[in-house]
């Protein structure tokens, strides 16, 4: 879309918004009239690097619940650039000081936080206190503590809170999941589930420094592997063990390289992960008793393809995956919809990353999982 036409476009929905001005400061609740069903709500995005920029912001554009109202960034520069191609106004505008100001701008519905991973819990929990919804990216924090206390946060506040986990929406993940949830093939065996590309740009990048990143392959694409090991098999793990390989150690100082790790699924069921910053492999096998499923590549932004066993293709019309994601978040924030990736989930998975990291330092020990159900979201 061009700029001008990006700007006809929010021009429209802000006219469209001035009609429901008396919405303003209504609880965002079940049951609301047609009227407010139908506003969009206004997202700021905070960070505006490379994701927001690429992905976030352009599937913004055509979303039907949402939009882009405002930007939160440390860097002055972005600010015009930004404002100019979507429309954006000046009141809109925060950078990380005076971030908390947000409070008072009725046009931001939820604050959508894309920075760094160790920065993911301030911003969230500032947004939470600020009385907006929240959207924090992946992975949720780099600890379990910090994920708690974003759901604290957010529920002192009765705001809702969502992880940027863009595949639970996704059509074709939503298929393993049918297939898995219908016993299509009947029980799952086992998953294997591959997510890693090769990072080895600027050594300095933020995923490569600890304090930053809270770890390496793992934190950044290891979390998918994770997550398609789980909706794989429709349960979640009662233990983990795990491997670390480094054939670049000099590179790779101070996060890891390449994980590979096993987990133990009720009733048997066996489930393999790799991540890595040093392999290119984006891949999903499920296993069934009577026949298996496929999605290759399976958690890149998309067109993304499958089949199964009998010959089948999995196939759908390509749409914006973070367009879907934030749509069905918006909904959910409307009418009470599903929220198909609750702060519960990010939490239960930095859980299994933390025990991944731990059985690695163990020596590859099994290290037991007491989950529950928590996170697994019926769709
Ligand atoms: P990026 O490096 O492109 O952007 C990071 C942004 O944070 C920049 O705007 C930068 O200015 C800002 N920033 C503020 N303080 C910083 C600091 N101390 N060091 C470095 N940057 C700082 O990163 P990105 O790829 O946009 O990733 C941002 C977040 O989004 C991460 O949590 C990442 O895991 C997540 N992400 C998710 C997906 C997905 O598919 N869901 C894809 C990419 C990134």
């Amino acid at each position: 879309m061009s700029n001008i036409s990006r700007r006809t476009f929010n021009r429209k929905l802000t006219q469209g918004m001035a009609g429901s001005a008396l919405l303003a400061g209504m609880p965002w609740a079940c049951g609301m009239g047609e009227e407010a069903q139908e506003r969009k709500l206004g997202i700021a995005l905070v960070g505006l690097g490379s994701y927001s920029a690429g992905q976030l912001a352009p599937g913004l554009v055509n979303a039907k619940h949402c939009y882009l109202a405002g930007i939160v960034t440390g860097t002055p520069a972005k600010e015009k650039q930004w404002m100019e191609e979507y429309d954006i106004p000046k009141d809109n505008v925060y950078n990380y000081e005076n971030f908390d100001k947000i409070a008072n701008n009725d046009a931001i519905d939820i604050v959508y936080v894309v920075l760094p991973n160790s920065m993911h819990a301030e911003f969230c929990i500032r947004a939470a206190k600020a009385g907006k919804h929240v959207i924090c990216e992946k992975p949720m924090a780099v600890s379990v503590l910090e994920c708690d206390a974003i759901i604290e946060a957010c529920n002192a506040a009765g705001v809702k809170l969502s992880v940027g986990y863009r595949m639970q929406s996704d059509p074709y993940t939503n298929e393993i999941k049918r297939l898995v949830r219908e016993k299509t093939f009947g029980d799952v065996h086992y998953v294997s589930s591959d997510a890693a590309y090769i990072s080895r740009g600027n050594p300095d990048q933020w995923r490569l420094n600890y304090a930053l990143s809270g770890g390496g392959a793992l934190m950044n694409m290891g979390v998918y592997s994770i997550q398609s090991n789980i909706y794989g098999t429709g349960t979640n793990p009662i233990s983990v063990s795990a491997q670390e390989f480094s054939t670049i150690p000099e590179y790779f100082k101070d996060t890891d390289e390449s994980i590979t790790a096993q987990m133990q699924f009720p009733n048997g069921v066996v489930g393999h992960m790799f991540t890595s910053h040093n392999a290119n492999a984006n891949r999903l096998f499920v296993n069934f008793r009577r026949g298996w499923a496929e999605l290759n590549p399976c958690h890149s932004y998309g067109p993304l393809a499958g089949r199964t066993s009998e010959g089948k293709e999995i196939k759908y019309p390509h749409q914006s995956q973070q367009m879907v994601q934030m749509d069905d978040f918006a909904k959910h924030i409307k009418t009470g919809s599903t929220n198909f990736a609750p702060g519960e989930m990010g939490k239960r998975d930095m859980i299994i990353v933390e025990a991944i990291y731990q059985s690695i330092k163990e020596g590859g020990k099994t290290v037991p999982l007491d989950l529950g159900n928590m996170g697994i979201v019926k769709s």
